[in-house]
């Protein structure tokens, strides 16, 4: 029988890596709160829990530095600075000669 506060850790160490792997890209650090997890228990999971979102603000970032704007064709969103539609293949650079800059 493998004594219970061993599975207790073990499973620690699982859903403190799950909630970091939720949070941040880097799987070393994914590691480091699987086995924070297991060394501590239920304090491994806390500090997953209290640890910054890593993935959120690049987000943010992301939609910060890329502004959409809707087709003129077929009004689906594309990037504002998109010179051809990802939906409908419609190119714009002709347009943009008529348009005031
Ligand atoms: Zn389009």
């Amino acid at each position: 029988m493998i004594p219970v506060y061993i599975c207790v850790t073990i499973i620690s160490g699982f859903v403190a890596a799950v909630i970091m792997e939720s949070k941040t890209e880097s799987a070393s650090k994914v590691m480091a709160y699987f086995f924070l997890g297991v060394t501590i228990g239920i304090f491994g999971i806390i500090l997953a829990i209290v640890a910054p979102n890593e993935k959120s603000p690049q987000v943010q970032f992301s939609q910060i530095q890329q502004p959409q704007r809707s087709c003129p064709f077929c009004k689906e969103l594309i990037l504002a600075d998109a010179i051809k539609c990802k939906h409908c293949g419609e190119r714009f650079d002709e347009l943009f000669d008529h348009l005031p800059s």
